[in-house]
Formats: C-alpha cells, sequence, structure tokens
C-alpha cells in the first residue's frame, strides 16, 4: 500500500514530462544536475516501465554476490541464498538453527526469495551511490522502507556508503529515523571518513537500545559519531533549534563531500510508536539544509509505519528537492493493489 499511496502522491508532483521510474519495492529518483528528473542510469527505460506496471524487476538493478559481501560475511550470503528458494514448510532443522545464528526470526522473520528480497534492496541503494558517483547526478533518491521489509536481511546503506567512499573523501550520514541508527554507526565507528549523526529516540528498552550522547566511535573514528538521543513528545520548534545548528555545526568542522539521509518517518505524530511529536517542518527544514550546502546527496527511505503519513512526508521531501509544488488535489487512484504492507 505503502507504494502505491506514494505513486500516486508522486504524480501529484507536476514533472514536466514525468520521466519518473519507480522501481518494485522502491521509488527511485535520479535528478541530473540540471534538476532535470531522470532514470535511473544503469536501468532501460522499457524494463523499468515493465517492472512498475507488472510487478516484475530489471536484474541489473540488483545487488551483486561481491556486492553484498563488501560488507556482509561470505557464509551469510551463501546461506542466504541457499533458502531463497523455499517456503517456510520446506525449511530443514539445521537451516531453522543457521536462521537463528543469523538473527532472522521474530522481527526479521524469514520470507520466501529472502535472497532476491535483500539483493533487491541492496541493489537499490546502490544503483543511487552509483548515479551521483557517476557525477552525472547531484540527488538520488531511493525510498525504500515498508515497514523495513529486507532492511533486516542486509545494510543496504553501509553498502551505499562503501560505493561513496570510492569517489568521497568524507561522507556524512544523518540519520532522522526514530530509531539509533546503530548498524551503519557500527561499520563505520573506527574511520574518520564517515561522520554518523543520529537523532532518535533513547529509552531503558526501547530498540536498539544504543546510542548515548558519549557514544563518540572509536580510534581514528573516535569524535566522529554524534548521537543525539531524546525522550518522547518533542515537536517541532524544539526539534529545529536543537538540530539544525548541530547540523550546521558538524557541516562546518567536519566538512563532508557528500550528505547520506535516512529520512524515516517513524518521528512523525499519528505513527503508531507515538513517541515524537514531529510534523513534516522538521524533517523538511533538514532536507533544506543540506540542499543549502549544495553538495550530492543520497536520500533513503527508512521506518515509517503510518502509511498515509510516511507517503505523504516523502512525497513532501521529494518536491522540496526537486523544487516543486504539490498540488493539494490529490488524483483518483486505486490503493493496494500491489500492497506490500
Ligand atoms: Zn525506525
Amino acid at each position: 500500500m505503502m507504494r502505491d499511496l506514494f505513486s500516486v502522491f508522486i504524480r501529484a508532483i507536476s514533472f514536466p514530462g514525468s520521466s519518473v521510474r519507480s522501481v518494485w519495492s522502491s521509488c527511485s529518483v535520479f535528478m541530473r544536475k540540471e534538476g532535470e528528473i531522470a532514470s535511473p542510469p544503469d536501468g532501460d527505460k522499457e524494463s523499468l516501465s515493465a517492472a512498475t506496471s507488472c510487478n516484475c524487476h530489471p536484474s541489473e538493478l540488483f545487488a551483486t554476490i561481491e556486492e553484498l559481501k563488501s560488507f556482509h560475511s561470505e557464509e551469510y550470503i551463501e546461506f542466504l541464498k541457499k533458502i531463497n528458494g523455499l517456503t517456510e514448510e520446506e525449511l530443514l532443522d539445521e537451516q531453522e538453527e543457521e536462521m537463528e545464528k543469523y538473527g532472522i526470526g521474530y522481527d526479521c522473520p524469514f520470507i520466501p526469495q529472502i535472497f532476491d528480497a535483500a539483493a533487491m534492496i541492496g541493489g537499490a541503494t546502490v544503483t543511487a551511490a552509483k548515479a551521483l558517483l557517476s557525477g552525472e547526478y547531484e540527488i538520488a533518491v531511493n525510498w525504500g522502507g515498508i515497514k523495513r521489509m529486507a532492511f533486516c536481511y542486509v545494510n543496504d546503506i553501509v553498502l551505499g556508503i562503501l560505493h561513496l567512499l570510492q569517489k568521497y573523501k568524507r561522507v556524512l550520514y544523518v540519520d532522522l529515523d526514530l530509531h539509533h541508527g546503530d548498524g551503519v554507526e557500527e561499520a563505520f565507528a573506527h574511520t574518520s571518513r564517515v561522520l554518523c549523526f543520529s537523532i532518535h529516540k533513547h529509552e531503558v528498552g526501547f530498540y536498539p537500545g544504543t546510542g548515548l550522547l558519549n557514544d563518540i566511535g572509536y580510534g581514528k573514528g573516535k569524535y566522529y559519531t554524534i548521537n543525539v538521543p531524546l525522550f518522547d513528545g518533542i515537536q517541532d520548534s524544539q526539534y529545529i533549534e536543537l538540530i539544525i545548528p548541530l547540523l550546521s555545526k558538524t557541516q562546518k568542522k567536519f566538512q563532508p563531500d557528500i550528505v547520506v539521509c535516512q529520512c524515516g518517518a517513524d518521528t512523525l505524530a499519528g505513527d503508531p510508536f507515538a513517541a515524537f511529536n514531529l510534523t513534516l517542518r522538521a524533517p523538511a527544514e533538514c532536507i533544506k539544509l543540506f540542499k543549502s550546502w549544495n553538495i550530492p546527496l543520497l536520500v533513503l527511505g527508512g521506518g515509517g509505519y503510518n502509511a498515509v503519513n510516511t507517503a505523504r512526508c516523502w512525497t513532501y521531501l521529494l518536491s522540496l528537492l526537486v523544487n516543486k509544488t504539490v498540488e493539494s488535489d490529490i488524483p483518483d487512484h486505486k490503493v493496494g493493489k500491489r500492497s506490500l504492507s
């Protein structure tokens, strides 16, 4: 449903001769320097159109095994591949034991085509990163999210940043999601080339329980991790007053060559987590700030468990990225035909 809503909302933004292409699980948008929206560099238009209409997807947008192994262990990736074609009933006892070892279960449950899903999610972000690396694009967006499906299985953000480090010396990663960006922080905690800045709820018993003020990185990466743990209830004005100056100071001091922003929408009022009390204004101010720095920008989806609010949020952020005003008149549409949630 999330993707359907987003597709509908995105049509409300009037792109002249719209060449926006949505990829199976995610709505990926690539913007050329002159502000023109373009289809991804690696996908041909016909296959992408087909992917949108028939629910298949162009294989060239999948992460390769080698790309997945650039961060994840070979054993883990091979295991995902081994159980890819199985249904839950077909899993052997030893495979179930191995799943437990890798943390597959509970809120990261087994899903059919688990490897394909992981390769697709990883591939969407890697494709976006490659678009920026090509120098042909200055903003790339992958709005994949949808209740974190498949994000549990591979860390697409780390895969994307590893690609960006081939060209960019300093990457600023900003995590706006309600939950601490623990996976990305851990991956780059020892380097001074990636500064991880996470704003999140922190409370005893709230997942993942990490991201305290004094978590600042290790070794060469010491002071290149910034955590802003917050209690419930923060509103736009407090958030903006706190976060925007912190981000500005971080940018001045760190001088990033590129920004990667995870725009989880579970901070919005109305999300089932009911923690922060933000409107679209708060993430919008962050996006406006990043744009004002005039450096390449990779924008990613994330959490967001109120599908309508999440679609509204990401549509609005996209409209800011492409300098368009969203019409308040939403076109008639059918929702749920290709539901993923
Ligand atoms: Zn979250």
